[in-house]
């Protein structure tokens, strides 16, 4: 299925300023005002976790060319989302609001991005930018779920990258204006399978670290129940992992990473190259993916693999501007930090206030790193400086010190060292939700669209998928 369409008139923001006076978000510098502004290429990568990308640390060869690009780029160390959920992540990408915030809900009580959420593309457009978006979860990064806001040429499909980035390259083929573009790319080949093996791979990567089928790895040819259902029917314990099976799924994610970087490490270096020199690319993905290390496939929990991303932000490579020298930044940074930096780095006026931060004055060396802020994580988590709190799905609330353990294996919350920051941060992150709804109350009260129905084949594709409505 692919559609395109043209935005409807864009519906004025009528609660901007008093949004303005909910969100606590200060707005970071001030305008910054350049004579040519520049086109930016944003990829999103569905279901990317950082650490196993090469430049990120893997071991396995998964990321040549993505890592080649990180010679040239900006490379953010401590990137995260706001979400496992590709449709709360991306209108988080979108608006810089925080999930409860913007309230757009893929499930249960469904509702889509309304129409009063001011986005990054509509940011562009007002400035006079082409934009194009060509997203590939059709049933929510779709016009039904108001994701289409600002683009005026939207294409959603269930494409695998070779068939999207074809349609990229023609529509950029096709484009006559000498205006700048904003150009969004959604790929989601690296997401679990709805067939076969969890996590499929093209011919041109599959067996490159699985094993052939055997004792560990499964024929999935004959297995009764594969894809994405095998890995719920495991986490729901009526199937079982065989001994190393973990590993084995590991290397069909890698397998299925080494084949999209190299659709995107093509296309990135012809749009390098050749078809838009003076254009900025942003590479980041809307959530992680987990293996058990935390007892659960897929991306249900909120733990660190889930939350840990990618963000490679790549200057032009043709007249960048003197300060964007290739480098690695330590602070951390998220989903939503990404609109208002945009928006400075192309030099439109100031975004309107939302939860992010415009990290340019930083980049450009202007300003020290960004302070730490409150992180919630929907109504299930929190992070503030190294304490994180998090709540698995049906568990009762943990708590780690996220600087001396990483990886969230010790859990303080019943200890006597955890008592305060638990209490502390339980506190906080009511007060934070409070606060989110009432700006999403707000925002929606303004919301004509009905609520987005699915027809039957997008409920199933979803099912399949592994959510469950
Ligand atoms: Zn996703």
């Amino acid at each position: 299925m692919s559609v395109s369409r043209s935005a409807p008139p864009r519906r004025r923001a009528r609660l901007a300023c008093a949004l303005g006076a909910l969100l606590l978000a200060a707005c970071g510098a001030e305008p910054q005002r350049t004579v040519v502004r520049p086109s930016i290429v944003y990829v999103s990568l569905d279901t990317t976790r950082a650490d196993r990308l090469g430049l990120y640390g893997a071991e396995r060869p998964t990321s040549p060319q993505l890592d080649a690009l990180a010679e040239h780029a900006l490379v953010f160390d401590a990137m995260r989302a706001p979400s496992g959920n590709t449709l709360l992540s991306h209108a988080s990408l979108f608006t810089g609001l925080f999930p409860r915030a913007h309230g757009a809900r893929p499930a249960g009580k469904v509702a889509a991005l309304p129409d009063a959420a001011r986005t990054l593309a509509e940011d562009f457009a007002e400035a006079g930018y082409d934009c194009a978006a060509f997203t590939t979860h059709a049933e929510w990064l779709s016009p039904a779920f108001g994701m289409h806001q600002g683009f005026d040429h939207f294409d959603a499909s269930r494409d695998a990258a070779p068939q999207v980035l074809q349609r990229v390259r023609a529509w950029l083929d096709a484009r006559e204006s000498e205006r700048p573009f904003f150009l969004f790319v959604h790929l989601f080949d690296v997401h679990s399978d709805q067939h076969g093996r969890p996590y499929a791979a093209p011919e041109s990567t599959a067996g490159r670290f699985t094993q052939p089928p055997g004792e560990v790895a499964r024929d999935w040819e004959v297995e009764p129940v594969g894809g994405s259902l095998f890995l719920r029917g495991v986490h729901r314990g009526y199937l079982e992992l065989r001994p190393g099976e973990v590993d084995e799924l590991l290397a069909q994610y890698d397998e299925g990473l080494l084949a999209l970087d190299a659709e995107i490490g093509a296309f990135l270096t012809e749009v390098r190259n050749e078809r838009a020199p003076r254009a900025w690319i942003s590479v980041s993905a809307d959530h992680g993916e987990e293996f058990f290390e935390h007892g659960s496939p897929l991306h249900y929990s909120l733990y660190e693999e889930i939350l840990r991303i990618p963000w490679l932000l790549v200057p032009p490579a043709r007249a960048a501007p003197a300060w964007a020298t290739p480098r690695r930044l330590a602070a951390p940074v998220s989903l939503l930090d990404v609109r208002r930096t945009l928006v400075a780095l192309a030099g439109l006026p100031r975004a309107s206030a939302d939860h992010g931060r415009d990290l340019l004055p930083w980049l450009r060396g202007e300003r020290g790193p960004p302070k730490p802020t409150p992180f919630p994580l929907l109504t299930a988590g929190l992070i503030m400086e190294n304490w994180k709190l998090v709540r698995p799905p049906g568990g009762a609330w943990e708590l780690y010190d996220l600087a001396h353990d990483p990886h969230e294996l010790n859990d303080l919350a019943a200890t006597e060292r955890g008592r305060e920051p638990l209490a502390n941060l339980l506190a906080e992150l009511q007060r934070l939700d409070e606060e989110h709804v009432v700006i999403a109350n707000a925002l929606h009260s303004q919301e004509v669209r009905a609520s987005p129905e699915l027809d039957a084949e997008a409920q199933q594709h979803l099912e399949a998928l592994g959510y469950t409505r």
